[in-house]
């Protein structure tokens, strides 16, 4: 197989796709299974199904279309709330999705009608993280002027929090979701399928047993990808952190010195780098770069190897303490997030499944 490659262990994905139900199933909270951070992959997102997830989502009509064709008959939800350009794909692709914008929601209702489906929503409200959703206190008027269309059906209402501005959610904000959702009921005489709370970073309240109100639906990418919440980085308990691996080839390993030599400007970034000085080490070139992966998200299996930096095409990797490595041979590397989406989404790496 060529190099670099991302292996990915399907069994490992499964696995934590139970985890996360059961954490789930436990509080009486669905889970739909994220599958935006592989680039809607079709076989993990089958290895999510065997796991139990019911439902798949992603933040990219492409990726729902290469999932609708893989999976026929697996409802599928968008993630990103939809712009009006995209309003005939999230109608053909998605069974849900997530809204804000009235005249988004009409384009959808107008587009359902046209395509003879009913095309469910969730409605937005921004808890403070200053991403999507509507200011609770507009939520009102949206929800009264969505509910009066043809076309669509109002599932339910959904927060998204720790995405944008780090808020953690907590008793307070799931509190104060619980509470919009019941004063919406009660004024508009109506009752949510859907409370669709958040992500990987509502699984800590889950692990601790909290209470997170009327929520009965998480979407779930990082904790079965990577098997960890959000907020820490935990690991999930008996979950895998290492379902993929991303192995790189050493094309070049030589001696030199870790101070470069002669005056200093910007780097290919536009950066002014800065170097501590070691001595001469060992240093090894991973035919790596950041076409494939943000370097930041990688790291060595090996810990006796450290990685240097890099630069578009280049990984440079301290191999003194790893002598039995040199050119030809193979480093891997455990992924965090960044990487795991780099990784996914480059046409550079290849991907293998076992
Ligand atoms: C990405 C995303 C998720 C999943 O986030 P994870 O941290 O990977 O669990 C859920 N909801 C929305 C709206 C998203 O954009």
């Amino acid at each position: 197989m060529a190099l670099p490659e991302i292996v990915i262990n399907l069994e490992k994905i499964k696995h934590n796709t139970q985890i996360v139900k059961a954490l789930a199933e436990a509080a009486g909270i669905k889970v739909v299974a994220v599958t935006k951070g592989c680039l809607g992959d079709s076989r993990i997102a089958q290895a999510m199904l065997d796991g139990g997830a019911e439902m798949l989502a992603d933040s990219r009509l492409e990726n729902l279309a290469r999932l609708r064709l893989a999976l026929p008959g697996i409802p599928l939800m968008l993630l990103r709330i939809p712009g009006l350009s995209q309003a005939k794909d999230t109608v053909r692709l998605a069974d849900v999705s997530l809204n804000s914008d009235l005249q988004v929601i009409k384009a959808l209702a107008a587009e359902a009608l046209r395509q003879g489906k009913t095309h469910r929503v969730i409605l937005m409200v921004d808890l403070g993280d200053l991403r999507e959703g509507i200011w609770p206190e507009n939520l009102p008027g949206l929800l009264e002027e969505s509910l009066a269309l043809k076309g669509i059906e109002i599932e339910g209402i959904g927060a998204n929090l720790a995405c944008y501005g780090g808020v953690v959610p907590a008793k307070e904000n799931m509190g104060q979701l619980e509470l919009l959702v019941e004063d919406m009921e009660k004024r508009f005489g109506c009752t949510f399928k859907v409370i669709s709370g958040g992500n990987s970073a509502n699984l800590p309240l889950l692990l601790a047993g909290q209470e997170q109100g009327r929520v009965n639906q998480l979407r779930i990418g990082e904790g079965i990808l990577l098997g960890c919440e959000t907020v820490n980085r935990q690991l999930l308990p008996g979950a895998f952190p290492d379902a993929f691996m991303l192995r790189a080839e050493v094309v070049e390993c030589y001696e030199k010195p870790t101070m470069p030599l002669g005056e200093m400007g910007q780097d290919a970034f536009g950066n002014l780098p800065q170097f501590i000085d070691e001595g001469w080490r060992r240093r090894g070139i991973l035919a790596l770069g950041r076409q494939d992966v943000p370097m930041e998200g990688l790291s060595p299996i090996d810990s006796r190897l450290k990685i240097f930096g890099g630069s578009s095409d280049h990984l440079l990797v301290d191999l003194t303490d790893t002598p039995e490595l040199m050119v030809g041979s193979v480093v891997e590397f455990n992924v965090r997030y960044g990487a795991l989406l780099g990784a996914m989404t480059s046409p550079f790496v290849q991907k293998g499944y076992i």
